[in-house]
């Protein structure tokens, strides 16, 4: 009887079932539970599999380059931004909204650590996230684009709820590239949240994306629906160095 069970379950894509029906009996037994309640822990143990391989495929296709989290940020150091905003992003009604984020501040302050943070704390709700830096994107579209696959690459940027993209403002663009890149934003425009972080402040942007009109195009869509947070003080990577000198 029990192996024809575990395959109807396979059958029916009940795999986590199938393979852990023998403990989810054992357990029934141990426990006495009733037909219903076996049924309802044998659901419930399939759908929390499910559920965490679905974060795990998210985290991996997330592309975050090493893993950040929000616990581990140090608010007493980092005061321009309150753990309580924060908190505030952590329930994610920006994403629903498909509203923008942008962190700003000089190298050190934190701001891909936030973005990582934020980026993790998504997957972990089920949201589809997707963490590029600055530099990959615009190789990314470039190469589309000479393939002529640019649209291709955007449609596939609507898997994602969430784009974070690190480090804009480190490296000019190249006339053509602003171009590209206003194409994105365009895309994303009300269809979708991205979070940047940037080096810069968002007036000093033009002078990177080198064409004023195109830059005008890019901010007026970008800063629509956003929320801008700039990030002062010392550099954390710093910090031990400058006690050190002390
Ligand atoms: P930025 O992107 O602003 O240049 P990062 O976020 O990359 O800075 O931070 C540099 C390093 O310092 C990272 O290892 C990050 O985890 C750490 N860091 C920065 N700010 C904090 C903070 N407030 N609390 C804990 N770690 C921090
Ligand atoms: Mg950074």
């Amino acid at each position: 009887m029990l192996p024809q069970v575990k395959q109807t379950l396979r059958d029916v894509r009940l795999y986590h079932s199938a393979k852990e029906l023998e403990t989810v009996i054992e357990f029934a037994k141990n426990n006495d539970l009733s037909f219903l309640d076996f049924l309802d822990e044998l659901l419930k143990f399939e759908t929390t599999c499910r559920r965490k391989n679905k974060i795990k495929r998210h985290e991996k296709f997330a592309n975050f380059p090493c893993i950040k989290t929000i616990d581990e940020f140090d608010f007493r150091f980092q005061t321009s931004v309150s753990k309580k905003d924060i908190n505030e992003w952590l329930t994610f009604s920006w994403l629903d909204n498909r509203e923008n984020k942008i962190l700003m501040g000089a190298p050190g302050v934190g701001k891909t650590h936030l973005a990582l943070g934020i980026g993790f704390s998504a997957v972990h709700k089920g949201y589809r996230v997707l963490f590029k830096s600055m530099q990959t994107l615009m190789e990314d579209m470039i190469i589309a684009d000479r393939g002529g696959e640019f649209n291709s690459y955007l449609k596939k940027l609507h898997l994602f709820d969430l784009i974070i993209i690190d480090e804009l403002g480190y490296l000019p663009l190249a006339n053509a590239c602003g171009n590209l890149f206003f194409q994105f934003i365009n895309h994303c425009y009300e269809n979708k949240s991205l979070m940047i972080t940037s080096n810069k402040m968002c007036s000093e942007w033009d002078t990177f994306f080198g064409d004023r009109t195109i830059a005008a195009a890019i901010l007026d869509r970008l800063l629509h629906h956003s929320e801008s947070i700039y990030l002062d003080g010392d550099s954390y990577r710093l910090k031990n160095i400058d006690k050190k000198n002390k």
